[in-house]
């Protein structure tokens, strides 16, 4: 530990929160910048539903989300809607604060009305979203699924999933929500920090039984009851890629706020926490992301009143020291230099014939990273380690999901307009510089209209609150606005067809305009 920092650089630094570290030049730190912000419960519904906007189905794993107070009167229309259209239908809605963890301040409702705006809510903003009624329970219980992801690299994107996980079971067992039983924590909410506290806690020795188990007796257990465990792995594995796309067209403004492309700084990797629900039909839900899971192997136990003393907790121990151990392996800076010295040497081999480059090495060119990672482990400093509990994902699956890339190309043009470096906010000039570099401007759109729609659509995202240290655009304002361009040049397609469109019209021009700039330079 270095509580007043450190002189001499490092090759990895380990933070227990957050991001802070514009002032070192190398080596790797464990958390993005912008991360902590990104997951809390208001940004992460508001990214997901930028996508839920643009690809409704492949984003139908997050229950549909309101953010309190400012869209309470949406809520309160678009239920009585639904209400109207099916009057079978007898939703339950769960209110969580915005920046809460373990459970803290939720509660469950059945009617918009029973909102508490007294008190601490209306200072605290919130998200009420659907309940999912009918979880698949095991043991009569509910249960959740913690999965740790490493996101490694952010540009290009590299995420890996760890083979097991934890389940953490309520202590109560699983009713639907019935006004009388909406208050039982113990029999709705999985949190650990609230069941260790319940009378019917379990502690187990055993990674497959007690109210903390590993995911992997889960899905034995699925498994001997037929189910098909190789599907829900796949649609975890999706959910968890979707996710991480959402959130990374804003993880990147940050990270050229903190860390400037063209200057020397450090990069970035981070072990997130996915908390996953599985519906009846095992369909999995995401709950919530977490920056900073976690990380303990031991739990208190009382030995007697008032007396407590930490003891090792196999299954934590099981899971996590091989997440933090294979997220070593992975950003091992000695592995990057013989990748390095191997990279070299491939090369100098590609010059010659092919038929020179042996076999071996052929194949360290064809695998994927994460092969790579453990043919390393075979071979040198890692050889009597374990195989790694870390599973590349993306940019192995990378084909199935770069469609859905949308926002991270509109990102990319709010982060060409940024100008100064440093920022995170649009001002007026660069939008107007966005529209006229891309020919966006015309006699039905004129510069005085590029104004007003700047000055709408900013006040507007400005007033919600979220970040008043800069002024100007932000980039969902910019997304919004973005939008609102596409579906006006482009009438009649889907929504997701527009701004495509768009996009490619923009990075037409801005290609041209660079071509023309690099011809005036040349000259
Ligand atoms: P916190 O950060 O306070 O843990 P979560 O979003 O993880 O907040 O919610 C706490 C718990 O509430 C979850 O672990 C889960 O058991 C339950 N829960 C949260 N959202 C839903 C939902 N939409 N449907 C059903 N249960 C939910």
């Amino acid at each position: 530990q270095f509580p007043f920092g450190r002189r001499l650089p490092c090759d990895i630094y380990w933070h227990g929160v957050s991001f802070h570290d514009n002032d070192i030049f190398s080596g790797q730190v464990n958390k993005f910048p912008g991360m902590t912000e990104m997951v809390r419960k208001i940004t992460l519904s508001r990214a997901v539903r930028t996508m839920q906007d643009l690809f409704p189905l492949e984003y139908n794993f997050y229950p549909r989300s309101w953010i309190l107070p400012e869209e309470f009167p949406l809520f309160v229309a678009e239920v009585r809607m639904m209400k109207d259209s099916d009057p079978s239908w007898k939703p339950t809605f769960i209110v969580k604060p915005d920046g809460g963890c373990q459970g803290d301040g939720i509660y469950l409702i059945k009617d918009p009305s029973d909102i508490r705006f007294t008190g601490s809510i209306q200072s605290r903003p919130a998200v009420v979203q659907e309940y999912i009624c009918k979880p698949l329970l095991v043991d009569k219980l509910k249960f959740d699924i913690r999965l740790y992801v490493l996101l490694k690299s952010l540009e290009p994107l590299e995420i890996y999933i760890a083979k097991d996980g934890l389940s953490r079971f309520c202590t109560e067992p699983y009713q639907e929500p019935t006004l009388k039983n909406l208050h039982q924590v113990f029999m709705h909410l999985t949190n650990y920090s609230l069941n260790i506290h319940s009378g019917n806690f379990i502690h187990s020795d055993n990674v497959n039984t007690g109210s903390k188990r590993t995911f992997s007796s889960i899905l034995c257990r699925l498994s001997s009851r037929g189910a098909d465990v190789k599907k829900l792995w796949s649609d975890i594995i999706s959910l968890v890629i979707k996710t991480i796309i959402a959130l990374t067209p804003e993880l990147k403004v940050y990270y050229q706020s903190d860390i400037p492309a063209g200057k020397p700084g450090p990069t970035c990797f981070q072990i997130l926490g996915f908390d996953i629900l599985l519906m009846k039909n095992l369909k999995p839900m995401l709950l919530e992301v977490n920056a900073n899971p976690s990380m303990r192997i031991e739990h208190e136990q009382e030995l007697s009143p008032g007396v407590f003393e930490n003891v090792p907790s196999p299954v934590d121990e099981e899971v996590k020291v091989a997440v933090i151990r294979d997220t070593l392996r992975l950003v091992d800076p000695q592995k990057k230099k013989r990748k390095d010295t191997q990279y070299n040497y491939l090369m100098s081999c590609r010059c010659q014939p092919l038929e020179h480059v042996s076999e071996a090495n052929e194949e360290l060119l064809d695998a994927g990273p994460a092969d790579r990672a453990e043919n390393d482990a075979g071979k040198s400093l890692e050889a009597g380690l374990p195989s790694l509990c870390l599973k590349q994902v993306f940019p192995k699956y990378a084909k199935q999901f770069n469609y859905l890339r949308l926002v991270d190309r509109v990102a990319a043009l709010f982060i060409r307009f940024l100008g100064v470096k440093g920022t995170t906010k649009l001002g007026p000039t660069g939008f107007r510089t966005f529209i006229r570099n891309c020919k966006l401007s015309n006699s039905n759109f004129s510069m005085a209209a590029v104004d007003i729609l700047y000055i709408d659509i900013t006040r507007r995202w400005n007033s919600m609150g979220i970040d008043h240290k800069e002024s100007g655009m932000c980039l969902q304002a910019f997304v919004e606005a973005f939008f609102c361009l596409a579906q006006k040049k482009y009438k009649s397609l889907p929504l997701h067809e527009q701004v495509g469109s768009l996009i490619e019209f923009c990075e037409y021009h801005l290609a041209a305009l660079d071509e023309k700039r690099l011809g005036c330079g040349r000259g």
